[in-house]
């Protein structure tokens, strides 16, 4: 054997291995080996690879950590279309179903249970036992090619035990300690959060940058075929122990019942032990198991007259309200929380949930000392459905609003139309403080170090009250606060400094001026380029531009009109805070894009930007840029004479750009629907 070919033969024996590894770990959900064993054999496949690239094979495991930017998701028209299936939602619903299934087929039914993943369809196409293509089920008869973001998910096989032509069709998930994980990760970031796992999944599977894809941690079930032609299999139970023995992630919980009654008691099973499931269900899918007496019933317009699928009512519980909390916000709204006994719910313990203002309170008739119901939008957010009237206390009296704000006590109005509750008094300190911190905050001056704690001691030492002050501290200032070393302070002011050159859109942004977002706020600064521009600005002018209409415009109007913004931002001038843009003029990036949360390193000599605008450029198109290269970051980009950051990244498998690459995405200004 020559040495290359023993090589080949080592790489494909640790491929093998190590997707045994993973079978038996993602599908049969039953792990053979420990970690760091699978990773030791991991790492010597990365190395041989990187030595040897031309042994890549599609299936290697190293082939699912994703890096594939791609420019948008082509249609995919699905053979046999994906089907829908019909609601029911009570037992008598249940027992109908059952009634038209026997008139047809006589009383020789059997059902097969399975739980209603809530997650997103997909459709998988296998061809001689290789995947060759992934697709969502968009409506049904169109969908979208996902390929590329479904080879980063582990249990969907790259190859099949045998070497079938199939579609494979079943549901793709996030499971509920990797929703968990995200949230908490991106709510540290200052990203906004997803509303459950479902969104998270379909955000995951269908960004433009699979590295993102792979890194979220998705799950599958199978379920069906799009055509059970090859696999002979004559029910769908037999069918799924048949999926399973092939290499997809089955459902376990499944179940065969004979009669309505058994259903019941699956479905009554199902409901009590959701919450402690580690993924998300809707409800329990029920399938006549024959594939031949499926065949004799049919299919609707819209979905199969072999199955149904029963809705479990969403959870709740009751519990006793204490007390309404109204806080403000940076704009002077003041919104009420409901703090309540704590209280079990879909998983976990229950005490506040949003008010949302004070028509919403009205429209309910939630009172203190009320008993409510709670229930869980979207499974996560606690929302207060009704009132208990039958517990209501006898001298209870309708909930007042509050007339003065909780933080001034200055009078409380309704702006306009409004539904809100405002407080305008704009040296209200909770305002003057949401909006300190709003400045600071990432997509604004982006400034590091200054969290909630620091802002508020600063302004209760009266070091601070409008953003101008913060250019204006010194050493001396900062070391008066608790906990403030040296150290720490001497970062802080360089951090305050480092936010003076930043470009005009992200002070724009951080001046909290009503409606303008940070894509507003770009807009803005690449066409005026200059602060006093904008300020004498026409509102024909303002809203000659795309996306920015009528309320950007009045707003901009009503908030230069104030003489006292003149001052702050003659005071910002002559602290030098720089007043321009600085960046290139391109069209403003969609706010999801490629560098979107990630983590940037740059290294080399680049030729077309500075190290600055490069690193200015990914920031505003949401990504971080860091000085060195960790298992944390994303993405390398590289110029010319890369040294050891370069090399370290392809130890660690993280992806690396050269320039060109860099320059296409920040001037095509690709974006993802994340
Ligand atoms: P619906 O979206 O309410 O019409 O329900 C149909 C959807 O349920 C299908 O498109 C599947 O995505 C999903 N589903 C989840 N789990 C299952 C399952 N075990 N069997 C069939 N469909 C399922
Ligand atoms: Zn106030």
């Amino acid at each position: 054997m020559t040495e290359q070919s023993s090589i080949a033969e080592q790489a494909r024996a640790l491929r093998d291995q190590l997707n045994q590894y993973a079978y038996q770990y993602y599908v049969m959900d039953q792990p053979t080996v420990p970690d760091h064993l699978y990773d030791e054999q991991y790492a010597k496949l990365v190395a041989i690879e990187a030595a040897h690239p031309e042994l890549i094979t599609p299936d290697s495991p190293t082939q699912r950590v994703g890096g594939l930017i791609q420019e948008g998701f082509q249609k995919v028209v699905h053979d046999v279309p994906l089907y829908s299936l019909n609601d029911v939602f009570n037992q008598e619903e249940i027992i109908a179903f059952d009634q038209r299934v026997k008139k047809a087929l006589g009383d020789q039914v059997t059902y097969v249970c399975e739980l209603k993943i809530d997650g997103l369809s997909i459709s998988l196409k296998y061809q001689e036992g290789r995947f060759v293509q992934g697709a969502t089920r968009g409506d049904g008869t169109i969908g979208e090619d996902i390929t590329e973001n479904l080879k980063t998910v582990r249990s969907i096989p790259m190859t099949l035990k045998e070497p079938l032509s199939i579609e494979v069709r079943g549901e793709c998930f996030m499971p509920k300690s990797s929703f968990v994980k995200l949230n908490t990760e991106r709510e540290a970031a200052g990203l906004d959060v997803f509303a459950n796992p479902r969104n998270a999944a379909a955000g995951s599977l269908r960004n433009l940058d699979t590295s993102v894809t792979a890194k979220r941690n998705l799950d599958t079930f199978l379920y069906t075929l799009a055509d059970f032609g090859p696999l002979e299999v004559s029910d769908q139970y037999t069918a799924l122990a048949e999926l399973q023995k092939i290499g997809f992630h089955t459902n376990p919980e499944r179940r065969l019942c004979q009669n309505v009654e058994e259903i019941w008691a699956y479905i009554e099973e199902f409901h009590d032990k959701r919450s402690n499931l580690p993924y998300e269900i809707d409800g329990v899918v029920i399938k006549v198991n024959d594939f031949s007496q499926q065949e004799d019933l049919g299919f609707t317009i819209k979905a199969p007259r072999w199955a149904t699928a029963y809705k479990f009512p969403p959870e709740e519980a009751q519990t006793y309200l204490e007390d309404i909390e109204w806080t403000v916000g940076r704009t002077g709204v003041v919104t009420p929380t409901a703090v309540m006994t704590p209280v079990r719910i879909a998983g976990s313990m229950v005490s506040r949930a949003s008010l949302h203002n004070m028509d919403y309170i009205a429209m309910k008739d939630i009172r203190l000392q009320d008993q409510v119901i709670l229930y869980k939008a979207g499974d996560i957010i606690p929302e207060i459905s009704q009132v208990v009237l039958s517990q209501r206390p006898e001298d209870s009296q309708p909930y007042q609003a509050p007339t003065h704000c909780p933080e001034c006590h200055s009078e409380l109005v309704h702006l306009d139309e409004e539904v809100a509750l405002r407080c305008i008094n704009p040296k209200c300190p909770a305002q003057i403080k949401e909006g300190l911190a709003h400045f600071v905050s990432r997509n604004a001056m982006n400034i590091d170090g200054l969290g909630p704690r620091i802002i508020n001691q600063m302004y209760s030492k009266h070091l601070v009250t409008d953003v101008a002050d913060l250019y204006r501290l010194t050493e001396a200032d900062l070391l008066t606060m608790d906990k403030v070393k040296e150290k720490s302070a001497q970062n802080l002011l360089q951090a305050i400094d480092a936010s003076r050159e930043n470009s005009l859109e992200r002070l724009l942004f951080g001046l909290g001026i009503r409606h303008v977002g940070a894509k507003a706020a770009k807009i803005l600064a690449v066409h005026f380029e200059e602060m006093e521009r904008l300020m004498h600005a026409t509102k024909e002018e303002i809203i000659s531009l795309d996306t920015i209409g009528d309320t950007i415009a009045d707003s901009l109007a009503t908030y230069f009109a104030n003489e006292e913004v003149h001052q702050l931002i003659d005071e910002l001038k002559a602290a030098k805070v720089n007043l321009t843009y600085t960046g290139p003029k391109i069209q403003p990036a969609e706010v999801d894009s490629p560098f979107s949360g990630k983590t940037v390193v740059l290294t080399g000599k680049l030729s077309h930007y500075t190290r600055n605008e490069a690193k200015e450029l990914i920031e505003n198109l949401g990504g971080s840029v860091t000085g060195s290269v960790s298992k944390k970051t994303d993405l390398v980009i590289a110029g010319d004479d890369a040294g050891s950051k370069r090399t370290k990244a392809e130890q660690l498998g993280i992806p690396i750009w050269d320039e060109e690459q860099l320059k296409m995405t920040i001037e095509g200004g690709s974006s993802d629907e994340d």
